[in-house]
């Protein structure tokens, strides 16, 4: 059978169709957007929308096709991208009744999960990033991936190279995570070759719209000249990335990839920052996982984590670079004080505080709302939004003028108010404009001569006409001329016949009636004219006006950002004080000493999560002489996590310029912070717990330097007990003494025997969470004391947990047993069969790990030859070891 023959429409959609390869073409068709063949059954799945079909002459050609109303598209666009598709939305370019045979349609643009603008799609307190990724050999044993990075909802752009081993990625998996980008662009060609990592990234992000692209955007030469042309420079050393070899690559593809889905010129990617590596504190993948910085390790929610409890933030400028200052920590001491003293000076200037905060509060997201102009989606709703944010820059600068910290005075010195920005808006923008462009009601009154006289047309057409009649009459002498209208030849004035002689001589005659006659006069049909076309006029004209704002404001986008970078930063340095003042965190000093010195540390997150007052804080010191691993010990629940996690987010936040919560802080600057925390089964991945804890184990041996901070929780707990023994016994060691130095280490774990390690390392303190014992239970009292525990409790904690008592019963009768050290002749403990048959005074002791008891009458019998003895030796041999059992 042949192919059915397609409509001129249908062609043309296939031909539209054809030029956005991987994308769901939205068609538009009057006051729908339709979809048809594979795109409408995908969408009708997607959207939840009925699949109809379109008759195609015979029932076996019907094409599936569907469509959504255009005046609710947003909503189903949204629903598309979230599912990870790329939309492509296409539009009716010329007036339908204009057209000569079948209308002209365009693509406008592409939406998709890392490219959009819209507010729905849009989490305001996150960046959106899409990505692009060139991988190429470095070496024989290693790769060089360059990356780029663009958020188009705010104009930033950045690239990065990253080198890494054949077969650990985890450098690259790591900017990934931290970065998080909705969508990665590769070469189409590649694809196959960069399965392996695409798929691994995948899997980390959650989800990750893949998009590939053509090979040739990629090669250097198309790649700098896309960027070149876009930034008008004649190559890129001027932002510092000249130096970059693959990332320019992935850098030009991205460019290419963004003017050719949005089809406006990007005027606001005003430039192209690397995205560094160094210069800042490490916390890798996993311990930022484990920390719960940005999301709570189970569920991956927000509220829980570090960022929620430190985000007190008024705009979500501040918002998302609070975001930013937290997955890249400052290493630099200048830096950090430059923001700690800022906070200082805005935790003793109250009123000044609080009034930024109020300030700021009304100051909507300036960043996205410009970017929205400069790409050309911005309506006049998101300009009443930004003159409602730049109304109160003058009162916010002139309270930041009164502040004396370097960095705010920097800030004042550099903070543009915008006066004539907001003038500008102000006079030209009505405040309850509509969000649709096309239906008038913009532009003020009095902004324009022209629309004035159309407004007023439109308003007092009748009255005008009224007053060009009593001045005729005055200009003519005759009082009763009036004026009047019918559908013949509209409005026209009417005098008596006797009277008609009299009129000037511009009365042009149009019709004699038998008492009256009719005249018109060029005065008159021109108004009556421009009443009748006012309506169309003004909706042009307010159109062109809110266009040319729109243009004089995209002119000024450098200075919106600007503002809007600098209103970020003075909210979160608010946001700091504020949160230093309400939960009482106090400045961290830093210095050079190496060592760590926290008085009454709590865990900022767990703190709030109790009543007030219920949390117990802790002093954690650790220095390279005689504190330099720290192993704790205590019963389960006692706060060993607490106390460690809390330390790693003390020393962080003082890395992002935050007061810390804590009476005092004395810390040295680390270079990384390392953790292993927990036996987290990382199913995503398919590792087994002990894979992953052995992989994070080897990442921290290998890459801790003397300058890091290690949190090790229960490593080894994933295999047998005395292998994990071992391994958590010559982890500890190694880190004590790693480069002849050590590291800053603290060690929790179940262990009891790792706390023997203290007698031969100078360098390694036992400590253990006190528990008071209290008739049959413990009481946690989660202070971190000195010295080491013997004892684990772990029936108490199994029975305040709610294990039923007879099971409680039956474990302690088990615990006595191995407790009194009754083996069987292969050395394995008689759990099951012994219970209550040998009563042997208890000696509570944990469970011995290595083998029986040494017996030293054993030894002696077993040293016996009793084929070489006399009888009187043999009898003199029996008292001896009857004499040594009675010894033991
Ligand atoms: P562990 O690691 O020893 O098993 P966690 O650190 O997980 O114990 O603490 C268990 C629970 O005890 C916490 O969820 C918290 O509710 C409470 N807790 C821990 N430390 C403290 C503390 N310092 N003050 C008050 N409650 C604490």
């Amino acid at each position: 059978m042949s192919p059915p023959k397609l409509t001129p429409m249908l062609q043309q959609y296939l031909e539209i169709k054809e030029q956005y390869p991987g994308t769901i073409l939205f068609y538009r068709m009057g006051d729908f957007y339709e979809m048809f063949f594979e795109d409408a059954e995908l969408a009708s799945k997607v959207l939840g929308i009925t699949l109809t079909s379109r008759s195609h002459k015979d029932d076996a050609n019907k094409i599936p096709m569907c469509g959504v109303p255009f005046h609710a598209v947003s909503g189903y666009l949204g629903k598309m991208v979230k599912a990870g598709y790329r939309v492509a939305i296409c539009e009716q370019v010329e007036d339908p009744k204009a057209a000569k045979g079948i209308v002209k349609r365009e693509v406008i643009r592409v939406v998709s999960p890392g490219v959009t603008t819209e507010d729905q799609l849009l989490d305001a307190k996150n960046d959106c990033y899409v990505s692009a990724l060139v991988l190429t050999k470095k070496s024989n044993k290693e790769l060089l991936a360059g990356l780029a990075f663009v958020d188009i909802s705010t104009g930033r752009f950045q690239l990065a190279e990253i080198a890494y081993p054949h077969n650990n990625p985890a450098s690259l998996v790591d900017t990934f995570t931290r970065m998080r980008p909705a969508e990665l662009l590769i070469a189409q060609d590649e694809c196959k070759q960069l399965a392996p990592i695409t798929e691994q990234l995948s899997s980390e992000l959650g989800q990750l719209c893949l998009t590939p692209r053509p090979d040739f955007q990629f090669e250097t030469e198309a790649a700098t000249t896309t960027l070149t042309e876009h930034f008008k420079t004649s190559n890129l050393a001027g932002f510092g990335c000249d130096q970059f070899t693959v990332a320019i690559n992935a850098a030009g593809a991205l460019l290419h990839y963004l003017h050719e889905t949005q089809k406006t010129e990007l005027a606001h990617i005003k430039q192209l920052t690397p995205l560094h590596q160094s210069g800042y504190l490490i916390i890798d993948d996993s311990s930022r996982r484990n920390l719960e910085l940005t999301e709570t390790l189970i569920g991956g929610q927000r509220q829980g984590s570090l960022l929620a409890a430190l985000d007190a933030t008024q705009t979500p400028m501040g918002a998302r670079l609070l975001r930013r200052w937290l997955l890249f920590p400052l290493q630099d001491k200048q830096s950090i004080e430059g923001r700690l003293e800022s906070v200082e000076e805005l935790i003793h200037n109250g009123e000044i505080r609080r009034n930024l905060q109020q300030l700021l509060s009304e100051v909507y997201d300036l960043e996205r709302l410009c970017s929205r102009l400069v790409l050309g989606h911005g309506n006049a709703r998101d300009m009443a939004a930004i003159k409602t944010s730049l109304a109160g820059l003058p009162s916010l600068h002139h309270l930041l003028a009164q502040c004396s910290a370097p960095l705010l005075i920097q800030m004042t010195e550099s903070f543009d108010v915008l006066a004539d920005l907001h003038e500008l808006i102000d006079a030209a923008i009505r405040d309850d404009a509509p969000i649709s462009l096309r239906e008038g009601k913009l532009i003020c009154e009095g902004y324009n001569e022209e629309l004035d006289h159309l407004l007023l047309l439109l308003r007092d057409g009748k009255k005008l006409i009224l007053d060009l009649e009593t001045k005729e009459r005055e200009r003519s002498g005759i009082s009763k001329l009036k004026v009047g209208y019918n559908k013949v030849f509209g409005y026209y004035f009417e005098v008596s016949r006797a009277q008609a002689a009299n009129l000037p001589e511009d009365y042009i005659r149009k019709q004699t009636l038998v008492n009256a006659e009719r005249f018109i006069t060029p005065e008159l049909k021109e108004l009556e004219n421009s009443i009748i076309t006012a309506q169309d006029r003004r909706l042009e004209l307010e159109y062109e006006l809110f266009s040319e704002v729109r243009e004089k404001l995209t002119e000024q986008d450098h200075r919106l950002l600007q503002t809007a970078e600098i209103l970020a930063q003075i909210d979160v340095l608010t946001n700091f004080a504020e949160l230093a003042v309400k939960h009482r965190y106090c400045r961290p000093t830093l210095d050079q000493s190496r060592s760590l010195d926290i008085q009454e540390g709590r865990h900022p997150v767990i703190e709030r999560s109790l009543p007030p007052g219920r949390f117990v804080p802790n002093d954690v010191h650790l220095d390279q002489e005689a504190q330099e691993v720290l192993i704790i010990t205590g019963p389960n629940m006692a706060g060993k996590s607490t106390v460690l996690r809390q330390t790693a987010l003390i020393v962080l936040m003082a890395h992002i310029g935050s007061f810390v919560p804590a009476e005092s802080a004395e810390l040295c600057l680390v270079d990384r912070i390392f953790t292993r925390v927990g036996a987290m089964d990382d199913l995503r991945h398919g590792q087994s717990t002990f894979m992953v804890e052995m992989n994070e184990t080897a990442n921290i041996l290998n890459n801790a330097t003397t300058d890091s901070l290690v949190i090790l929780d229960e490593i080894g707990r994933g295999t047998s007990t005395y292998d994990g023994l071992s391994i958590a016994w010559a982890v500890a060691e190694e880190l004590a003494q790693k480069d002849k130095l050590g590291v800053k280490t603290l060690f929790a774990t179940h262990y009891h025997e790792l706390t023997d390690l203290a007698a031969t390392n100078s360098r390694i303190k036992n400590f253990s969470i006190a528990v008071k014992e209290w008739n049959d239970t413990i009481i946690f009292l989660h202070k971190l004391i000195q010295g080491a525990t013997n004892r684990s409790y772990g029936i108490q904690v199994a029975s305040l947990a709610g294990v039923p008592d007879h099971v409680i019963k039956r474990a302690s009768e088990i615990l006595k047993n191995i407790e009194l050290g009754e083996y069987t002749p292969q050395g394995e403990p008689k759990i099951a069969k012994s219970a209550g048959r040998k009563k042997i005074a208890p000696q509570p002791r944990q469970m011995a790990l290595f083998a029986p008891p040494y017996s030293p009458t054993v030894d002696f019998l077993s040293s016996l030859q009793p084929d070489d003895m006399t009888p009187r030796e043999a009898l003199e041999l029996l008292y001896k070891a009857v004499e040594l059992a009675q010894k033991e």
